[in-house]
């Protein structure tokens, strides 16, 4: 086992938990209630903690949680106007200035 992280919040936590078991990756979440001895232990200790199984995970591990941070941002789009393909972050039509429906 290794300790993949420390967060300040039990609800990310166990969001990378879950993210992680989607993408195949046995993890745990431990420290899961000592939150609230915070300030009276140091956060290196009282922090929730998720951990991965199996060591060589690591960075597979690391790779799921950062696409998971940073999402493509959506689906191509087809301009109405002139049945251009955009990527999704453009708002409107670089060829005839069409916005995006
Ligand atoms: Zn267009």
């Amino acid at each position: 086992m290794k300790l993949l992280l420390r967060s300040t919040s039990l609800v990310h936590a166990a969001h990378c938990e879950n993210v992680l078991r989607a993408a195949g990756i046995r993890a745990e979440v431990r420290n899961t209630w000592l939150g609230g001895a915070a300030g009276d232990i140091p956060f290196q200790e009282s922090a929730p903690q998720v951990w991965i199984l199996d060591d060589a995970a690591e960075a597979d591990a690391w790779a799921v949680l950062n696409a998971a941070a940073n999402p493509p941002p959506g689906p191509r789009w087809q301009c109405a106007g002139c049945a251009e393909w955009h990527e999704a972050q453009f708002a409107s039509c670089w060829r005839c200035g069409a916005h995006r429906d």
